[in-house]
């Protein structure tokens, strides 16, 4: 018998990197809960916004990105409880 592995996801909100990201959509395509609009830049171009509230930290939008634009500080796994908020 094998041991499964740990699905990995997000433990806090992608963030955007600034010279990486084209505007394309992708991102905003793939978030189900709709936590990611395109902002227009004073030059014209369209970069992607991550609303931290709205976000669910399903990690679609960083499979969907095609230029590996958006990053995640911290991982966890779904095997691995943290405490929504320390206790005591
Ligand atoms: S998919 Fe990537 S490149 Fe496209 S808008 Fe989103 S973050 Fe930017």
């Amino acid at each position: 018998m094998t041991t499964p592995t740990p699905k990995r996801f997000p433990a806090v909100p992608p963030t955007v990197l600034d010279r990486k990201c084209t505007g394309c959509g992708a991102c905003v395509a793939a978030c189900q809960p709709d936590a990611i609009h395109l902002e227009l830049l004073e030059d014209g171009r369209k970069r992607a916004q991550v609303n931290a509230e709205l976000c669910r930290l399903h990690g679609d939008c960083l499979v969907a990105c095609p230029h590996e634009a958006l990053f995640v500080w911290k991982w966890q796994h779904s095997d691995h409880r943290h405490p929504a908020k320390p206790e005591g």
